[in-house]
């Protein structure tokens, strides 16, 4: 996978817990990991220990390859959550990636207005401060 370099991450963090660990330290790898079902064959995100789908516990992590197109989204023109304040004008939205999964995620791109449905994206991770990779998708210009 081709990541595009490191940026700091200003927003809120997640709330780490055993069952999804694996997840986040694949993102400090710089990998973006879904899941498929051993049992049904089906794809998952987000990360669980189980199929949301059978309940199997065989369930298989596999990265991502980063390329995806925007399903949906929303521009967020002000955001006073303190977290969120100095981000100015967003993008959030919900990815469609090959792999069979849809990604609640951040979209960046130099113009919100640009954005379409079908607009293609890539992965990228920026660092926390407390060192957390968090995962986002740019657009692809
Ligand atoms: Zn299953």
């Amino acid at each position: 996978m081709n990541v595009e370099s490191q940026e700091s991450w200003t927003g809120l963090l997640p709330t780490l817990c055993p069952e999804t660990q694996p997840f986040w330290d694949a993102c400090n790898q710089n990998k973006f990991i879904v899941q498929k079902c051993q049992a049904c064959g089906n794809p998952q995100y987000h990360y669980r220990a189980f199929c949301c789908h059978c309940w199997s516990e065989a369930v298989e992590d596999r990265a991502i390859e980063g390329t995806g197109t925007v399903w949906t989204f929303s521009v967020v023109n002000r955001n006073l959550t303190p977290a969120f304040a100095s981000w100015g004008r967003y993008v959030v939205g919900v990815v469609e990636v090959p792999e069979g999964v849809k990604i609640v995620t951040k979209i960046e791109t130099p113009d919100p207005d640009s954005v379409r449905i079908g607009t293609p994206v890539r992965l990228a991770f920026a660092r926390a401060e407390n060192g957390q990779n968090i995962p986002f998708f740019r657009t692809v210009s």
